[in-house]
């Protein structure tokens, strides 16, 4: 009778990676990309050895977020070599598809191409491996949870009602997965007319600190809804690089900090 040895159950540790941190969102369009490359860039400005995996396999938006594009190089066959712009290193699996290209994979294709991601990347030695999650409570949640150890996870939402009840049913999915939530973010959570200076709440205001005092984690940034946010992201160049001293940045610079 031959001995089989066990394959390794339960989350593993990607070789050199210190910390993995998940930024989660109930909702899509609620900003969860854009709080996710603000924050590694963040980290990058603050010396730290950061990746940003982007999971977000519905709409991967990272490439486009940091400016980086071209299909990654595998040399050796088996491993992939990242990209890397601002400091970051980064993965994307818009990098493995056509950017007009639906993916419409399967629970094992998602899990297969996660799994690659997280392990056949040469990420190198990293502090902090920042993972850009799709939105909602699905496969890529769980694989990742099961496969790699997660410190932590941020939930980013706006303050409107439709998107505070999905961004509680994320945070009890995480719950139930064993993973810390660091907090929650408030997006778009004020706009100041770049005209006349009036504020307003487009999608209500204080609903996400509400919710986190009432859930009993922190609240970790209020980020206005603001037009040099999305330029700065679509341009390629993340706010906290393009505009590193302005007000809009401090808040994702907090974030960054308090990590
Ligand atoms: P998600 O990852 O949750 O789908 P994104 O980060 O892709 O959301 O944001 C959706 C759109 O809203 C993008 O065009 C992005 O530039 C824009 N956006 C996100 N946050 C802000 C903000 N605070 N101010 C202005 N535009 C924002």
């Amino acid at each position: 009778l031959k001995m089989r040895k066990a394959e390794p159950q339960g989350p593993q540790r990607v070789p050199g990676v210190n910390h993995i941190i998940a930024i989660a969102s109930g909702k899509g369009g609620v900003g969860k990309s854009t709080v996710s490359s603000n924050i590694a860039c963040a980290l990058a400005q603050q010396g730290r050895r950061v990746g940003l995996l982007d999971a977000d396999v519905y709409g991967p938006s990272q490439p486009r977020m940091l400016g980086v594009s071209g299909r990654p190089a595998s040399p050796d066959g088996k491993t992939i070599l990242p990209l890397r712009n601002h400091g970051v290193t980064m993965m994307s699996i818009g990098l493995m598809t056509n950017e007009d290209q639906a993916v419409v994979w399967r629970g094992p294709m998602l899990m297969g191409a996660l799994q690659q991601m997280l392990m056949q990347v040469q990420w190198g030695a990293l502090d902090v491996l920042i993972v850009d999650l799709p939105p909602g409570t699905g496969d890529v949640q769980m694989t990742l949870s099961q496969k790699a150890h997660v410190d932590g996870a941020i939930v980013v939402s706006t303050p409107q009602d439709v998107a505070l009840l999905d961004a509680r049913k994320g945070i009890d999915m995480f719950k139930q997965l064993h993973v810390p939530i660091l907090g929650m973010v408030e997006n778009m959570s004020t706009h100041v007319c770049s005209n006349c200076g009036h504020e307003e709440h487009v999608f209500g205001h204080g609903g996400v600190a509400a919710e986190a005092a009432k859930l009993g984690v922190p609240l970790l940034a209020e980020v206005p809804l603001d037009l040099q946010i999305r330029l700065a992201s679509d341009g390629g160049a993340p706010i906290v690089v393009s505009q590193p001293d302005s007000a809009q940045a401090q808040a994702f610079h907090a974030i960054a900090a308090a990590l």
